[in-house]
């Protein structure tokens, strides 16, 4: 299948996922504000149990064969389907030791559920004739859920400037989206850039946490690129928290960006630099 194609599926499957949620439960999706996520496992626990676990192993749901395990750098959190057989209702198993992966986890895991549950979401998940495919289908499609209740289109928009996507919009979407990581907001914003362009997140120490491409694709723990270490360096050598350059100004390698910004994303004692190509 080609990657248009499959993109397209996502995009309809996500879409059907929203308007199953909705039916349900709408004050998940509407209201994003903290008081409504507080009040998220006690509201869908008349449709799925949700448990928030210090470590997936400390159930015996691990084991258990029908569960769909993830760990990752976005992910620690399990969903086993209702099994009528044995009267087991579905359950979400969420890791509650990092607070921004596990509230990307708890969305993730409801779209398994909703995909699961959901009679069109269902017919879609098993038009598959490749199980593989079926499966990075799911996932995707759980993910792309995640990023849309945590960073609504409405939300990014609004903390976007007119001209363009730069690093200090990422800053802003950080500050104001209540539990998104700055790895999801890299994700989310990659969405907004023209083809070729990337959104990176560098952490407190300096590492590349992600780098998200206008593509989709998006790479861990990679190495810097010549754009990013001349933005790095030039954000550390100044004294302003922003910086935003034509492509040329990074000299070889420069051409094929037309503009390179960076800017310091503050939290808790220091701070992580986003850095946007585009
Ligand atoms: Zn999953």
């Amino acid at each position: 299948m080609a990657v248009s194609e499959f993109r397209s599926l996502v995009n309809s499957q996500v879409e059907a996922m929203l308007a199953a949620g909705r039916h349900l439960h709408p004050e998940t999706f509407d209201d994003v504000s903290e008081r409504s996520y507080r009040a998220f496992p006690k509201r869908w626990a008349d449709q799925v149990r949700i448990e928030f676990v210090q470590g997936l192993g400390s159930s015996g749901n691990l084991a258990s064969e029908s569960a769909i395990v993830e760990q990752g750098h976005d992910l620690s959190g399990l969903f086993l389907p209702a099994d009528r057989s044995i009267g087991r209702r579905p359950l979400i198993e969420i890791d509650a030791r990092s607070f921004f992966r596990m509230h990307f986890t708890a969305f993730h895991e409801l779209g398994h559920f909703l995909q699961r549950t959901d009679m069109d979401c269902y017919a879609r998940l098993f038009s598959f004739d490749d199980r593989a495919e079926a499966k990075r289908f799911e996932e995707s499609a759980c993910n792309r859920f995640a990023a849309e209740v945590l960073l609504p289109d409405a939300l990014v928009r609004s903390n976007l400037t007119p001209d363009g996507v730069v690093a200090s919009d990422a800053c802003r979407l950080f500050l104001n989206a209540h539990f998104a990581s700055r790895q999801a907001v890299a994700r989310r914003l990659a969405e907004y850039l023209p083809k070729g362009g990337s959104v990176s997140f560098f952490d407190m120490r300096g590492r590349l946490a992600v780098r998200a491409f206008a593509s989709g694709r998006s790479e861990y723990g990679a190495d810097p690129s010549a754009f990013e270490v001349r933005a790095l360096t030039m954000l550390r050598q100044g004294d302003k928290d922003e910086l935003v350059m034509d492509g040329e100004t990074l000299g070889s390698g420069g051409a094929a960006a037309g503009r390179i910004s960076a800017a310091k994303s503050r939290f808790a004692k220091g701070y992580g630099v986003f850095v946007v190509v585009s």
